[in-house]
């Protein structure tokens, strides 16, 4: 099954597609990072449309990288201080819009706990959401995850749910100009992982194969000059990473991610950066297991010429102790990523 519930816009003017910010309601919440919405318009442009649109809203300016529970919870009993919202805007990259989905669920079932995100047997839908992403990495404007770091045990992980799908993505090139080379760099590795996963994942099929192999060939001609800042490279950045991230909807991602994770909040390695790192090993190991690994290595030739790719952009090497493997992996195996990788893991 195929699946895709979200109306995508793109646009160099939010006022150009007349949105009709009224079908959802006069008060809106608008979730953001801490700064970069500030500094590269997105922000200004949204509260302009909005004043047109006469919605009035409220402004959660303090979504971190890789959002915790404990930042959940004060953008929930941020709003609740001053008024309940009709709807929200998710507005940053991944991190605020991935919190923007879960304030949204906790404001529309206030019984909930942040736990109980991970519930399945619970509803979990949301206060309509409108998602603008101003980075080219996560996709997560047309995914119905959301991924979240409990701070108490360390552990980062995602939930999913059809109730988190936006109802409207905003793409506008523009709020990613001053992207700087790293985070172009961090969040271009997500969009290949993404795609490169979905290739791999035994969720695939030929549709989310379509999407996912042209992604990768986007990301692999697009890369280098969209970090360089070149306009139309970061337009086709932008592309890729929705692309990524309808690929991601259907499939899942496998156990580049759930390998990765550890990485970034044990190791605070970026989390497109910690599956760069893994991409190009897990990619060779999976080759021997299933023929959709050439799919991908074909896009760039060789497996040598994809790890050379990657090698281009993210050189560091990885070090960690004993201790480190041992916890780090038996995350990895009880993670649901294994379950949809296309393997016979030992
Ligand atoms: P991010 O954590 O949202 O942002 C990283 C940095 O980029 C922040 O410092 C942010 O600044 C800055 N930034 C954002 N837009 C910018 C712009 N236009 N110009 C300059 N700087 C900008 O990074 P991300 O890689 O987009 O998101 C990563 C998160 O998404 C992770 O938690 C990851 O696990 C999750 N994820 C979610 C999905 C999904 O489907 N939901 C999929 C994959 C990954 P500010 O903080 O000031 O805004
Ligand atoms: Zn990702």
């Amino acid at each position: 099954m195929f699946y895709c519930p979200v109306k995508i816009y793109e646009t160099e003017s939010l006022n150009d597609i007349n949105i009709d910010f009224k079908h959802f309601g006069e008060k809106c919440l608008i979730v953001t990072g801490r700064s970069s919405s500030k500094r590269n318009g997105s922000l200004d442009e949204l509260i302009g449309t909005l004043d047109d649109n006469k919605i009035q809203y409220e402004i959660f300016d303090k979504v971190v990288p890789n959002p915790t529970f404990g930042n959940i919870i004060s953008g929930v009993e941020f709003i609740k201080e001053t008024f309940f919202p009709d709807f929200i805007i998710g507005l940053g990259g991944g991190s605020p819009m991935d919190a923007a989905k879960a304030i949204g669920v906790l404001l529309k079932n206030p019984e909930y706990e942040v736990e109980d995100l991970y519930n399945t047997d619970l509803e979990r839908d949301s206060l309509p959401l409108i998602m603008i992403p101003t980075t080219s990495g996560t996709g997560s404007e047309v995914t119905q995850y959301s991924v979240l770091t409990n701070e108490q045990t360390f552990q980062k992980r995602g939930f999913g749910s059809y109730g988190i799908f936006a109802k409207i993505a905003i793409l506008n090139p523009k709020y990613q100009t001053d992207v700087p080379e790293d985070i172009a760099i961090d969040t271009g590795m997500d969009v290949l992982s993404h795609a490169v996963e979905g290739v791999l994942s035994i969720k695939s099929d030929w549709y989310s194969d379509a999407i996912a192999l042209k992604a990768i060939k986007m990301v692999k001609d697009n890369l280098k000059n969209a970090v360089f800042g070149v306009p139309e490279a970061r337009k086709m950045m932008m592309r890729a990473s929705t692309l990524a991230g309808i690929t991601i909807a259907q499939t899942g991602t496998i156990m580049i991610h759930a390998m990765g994770y550890p990485l970034t909040t044990y190791k605070k390695i970026p989390h497109g950066r910690a599956n760069a790192i893994l991409m190009p090993v897990v990619l060779k190991y999976l080759s021997k297991y299933t023929g959709k690994a050439n799919k991908i290595i074909s896009v760039f030739g060789s497996i040598d010429a994809f790890d050379s790719f990657i090698k281009g952009f993210v050189s560091e090497k990885l070090s960690m102790d004993d201790d480190e493997i041992v916890r780090f992996a038996s995350m990895v195996v009880n993670a649901g990523h294994m379950k949809v990788t296309r393997a016979k893991l030992p």
